[in-house]
């Protein structure tokens, strides 16, 4: 079968929700995926930031294997031998005292959503029924109806009412707002330190501090949604540590489970996680052994190869030499750490420069018709990032 026959049969057969590029992949080693004709490329979406340790790392593919041959999931109605070795490296890594696992982002981000408005009865006291959390426009938190209920994205929203009651949303960096809609009720302020779906957005210096300090003052929780930004892509472990605006509950997924399977999982303090009991949360493959072994695989590489500082210096690279480019139509190239975007000019189709991209060899997906997000694995050597910006820049070039 061709890449042609491929597309054909998920268009045949399989539900319309995605309009990816016309590209098949179906090998895929460190920073390059391969199509079935053979053509390699560089891969500049590492999926969504869920292979931040690059394709198939053979120390979490040797862990996945190892595990498998053991044991894969008991469910939680039993302990098992990995979960807490897991957990207790998370919590090590990202500094908090517990942590709960789950599955996907958008469970993580439930999660959390469920902790703050128990969190808010039981410890803030507000009546149940009434808790307030608010969110920022442009969000992207998944796909759930709690998510989609926080997105203002026609295509996100559109005829899934009723949504969920209880959200505020206010603008996004406008401190201002936000203090003026928190209430009595308000529980929680949920946020992505830097937006990655809205087009790499990243604050003014100084706003995530803003926030935490608002959160502070109010006894509000503060929630990042650090499922794309976290495990060193920003440069840092987690994008907050920019500003050191320590978040109460951080959400977390894709490259946790290594670029290898779901694993996700919030992280707090006991003094909010206390508010879970047994039989008040859950999930049949949360904390499951095989995710477990992996995700603890998935932080020895973050950690072991620094890829915190990597992609520190390794986007400094990309944003100074894509700055350069010349391309009549490229307003500027923003981000953190390799977590990058090209914004063009308003009307612009980014779409025809990923086309572009693709037959020169990288692949990269346009988000809101006129930027385009750059994320290759963390682990790309100096030598791939800068044969990787010439092909960039030669397609840009043209535009
Ligand atoms: C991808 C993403 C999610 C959702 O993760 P899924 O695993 O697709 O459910 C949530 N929040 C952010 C910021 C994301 O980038």
């Amino acid at each position: 079968m061709t890449s042609k026959d491929y597309i054909a049969m998920d268009e045949k057969f399989g539900a319309h929700n995605y309009h990816p590029l016309p590209v098949v992949i179906a090998r895929a080693e460190g920073v390059h995926v391969e199509d079935p004709e053979g053509k390699s490329y560089f891969d500049f979406l590492s999926a969504y930031s869920a292979v931040n340790q690059g394709h198939r790392h053979p120390r979490i593919i040797n862990a996945l294997i190892d595990q498998a041959n053991v044991c894969t999931l008991t469910s939680r109605a039993f302990h098992n031998d990995r979960m807490g070795l897991f957990l207790k490296k998370l919590c090590e890594f990202s500094g908090y005292e517990q942590a709960l696992p789950m599955n996907t982002g958008a469970e993580a981000v439930e999660t959390a959503l469920k902790a703050a408005r128990r969190w808010g009865v039981e410890i803030k006291g507000v009546k149940n029924g009434d808790q307030e959390i608010i969110c920022v426009q442009e969000n992207f938190h998944g796909r759930t109806l709690g998510a989609i209920t926080m997105s203002n994205d026609p295509d996100s929203r559109i005829n899934y009412g009723p949504y969920v009651p209880g959200f505020i949303s206010v603008p996004y960096e406008d401190i201002k707002a936000m203090a003026a809609a928190i209430t009595p009720n308000t529980v929680a302020v949920i946020l992505e330190p830097i937006q990655g779906e809205a087009g790499v957005c990243v604050p003014y210096a100084g706003y995530l501090k803003e926030v935490r300090e608002l959160c502070t003052k109010n006894n509000v929780l503060f929630i990042c949604d650090e499922v794309q930004t976290g495990f060193c892509r920003t440069g840092k472990r987690f994008a907050w540590m920019h500003e050191n605006a320590r978040p109460d509950i951080m959400c977390l997924g894709k490259a946790l489970g290594g670029g290898v399977m779901p694993v996700s999982a919030i992280v707090a303090d006991h003094a909010v996680m206390k508010v879970f009991t047994p039989g008040t949360h859950g999930s049949t493959f949360g904390g499951n052994p095989l995710a477990s072994a992996v995700a603890m695989a998935a932080l020895d590489v973050l950690v072991d190869e620094k890829l915190d500082e990597h992609a520190e210096a390794m986007g400094r690279i990309f944003r100074e030499e894509i700055g350069k480019a010349a391309c009549k139509n490229m307003v500027k190239v923003r981000g953190k750490g390799l977590l990058n975007a090209i914004l063009f000019t308003e009307g612009f189709d980014a779409w025809q420069v990923c086309l572009a991209l693709r037959d020169a060899g990288l692949l990269a997906k346009q988000t809101h018709g006129n930027i385009i997000r750059f994320a290759p694995p963390l682990v790309i050597s100096e030598a791939e990032l800068r044969q990787a910006i010439g092909i960039i820049k030669d397609v840009l070039a043209r535009y």
